[in-house]
């Protein structure tokens, strides 16, 4: 077993966790709560632009864990397969300009699209951005998503796909994110954790709610579902990772609610189950 987490020092909390809050809202309501880290979504840097956004990151003393998200490479055409590949440089002077260390990859899959042809696609496109992440210090982390977003999000599907793919582009810029919502199910999980090693860049926590009313929208609060996080954690952790724990929660009913009461529930559900 992990050993328990007894402070707030390597809390994060991705800003589409608490949605109805601008960036601004964020880093303040943040840092007053005590949460030393901020995952950033791209959409949050939009309405004040990426110099303003960066500013107020670093006025913020908060650390940024990472960026959110690049990746949707394949594409049925050229062309659109060329539009991901800039979209995904944007991403990466992005991840520069605000300094997180990486950006975590939704692969991306297109509906018809056969998983394999669309999983070629996507080692093919890291490994053409790779260069411009390598020069900009940002490292690119593959996500699995839970094989019920292989349609159209990713074909990417459990931690072993992830960590073939991070072994065939075998570069120190290219690792993997395990989110805990996408791989609790797989019966390999303890195995593909030992195997990812170092090559774990990020650690993404937060609950399987039993029913799941919303494929996309009803993640739960720690400790609401099934998901044995702790025991998870101690796994990555045996592995070698010492990163933040960050709470990435997309929750229509979270959402909802008022959402300096919901961080404080975020802390104490940190404490007790992660
Ligand atoms: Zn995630």
């Amino acid at each position: 077993m992990a050993k328990l987490l007894t402070d707030f020092s390597r809390l994060c909390i991705h800003t589409i966790t608490t949605k109805p809050w601008s960036l601004e809202e964020c880093l303040s309501n943040y840092r007053k709560a005590g949460v030393p880290a901020v995952t950033v979504w791209r959409q949050w840097l939009e309405p004040q632009g990426l110099e303003a956004s960066a500013r107020m990151l670093q006025d913020s003393g908060l650390r940024v864990t990472s960026l959110c998200r690049g990746g949707f490479f394949p594409a049925v055409s050229e062309d659109g397969r060329n539009h991901a590949l800039d979209d995904n440089r944007r991403a990466i002077a992005e991840a520069h300009a605000i300094g997180a260390p990486l950006i975590v990859l939704v692969c991306g899959a297109v509906p018809g699209m056969p998983l394999s042809e669309a999983r070629k696609q996507i080692a093919e496109g890291i490994a053409a951005v790779l260069p411009e992440a390598r020069a900009a210090g940002v490292k690119l982390s593959i996500e699995a998503l839970h094989p019920m977003f292989s349609d159209a999000r990713s074909a990417v599907n459990s931690l072993t796909d992830a960590n073939d793919m991070a072994a065939e582009l075998d570069d120190d810029h290219v690792g993997v994110t395990v989110d805990v919502y996408h791989v609790w199910w797989d019966s390999r999980l303890e195995a593909e954790i030992r195997r990812a090693g170092r090559r774990i860049l990020s650690f993404h926590v937060c609950d399987w709610r039993t029913p799941t009313r919303d494929l996309l929208n009803d993640r739960g609060l720690m400790g609401e579902g099934c998901i044995d996080i702790r025991g998870i954690r101690s796994w990555v952790e045996k592995a070698g990772f010492t990163g933040d724990i960050e709470v990435e929660i997309f929750s229509d009913a979270w959402w909802a609610t008022d959402q300096h009461a919901f961080v404080e529930k975020i802390k104490a559900a940190y404490l007790a189950h992660c």
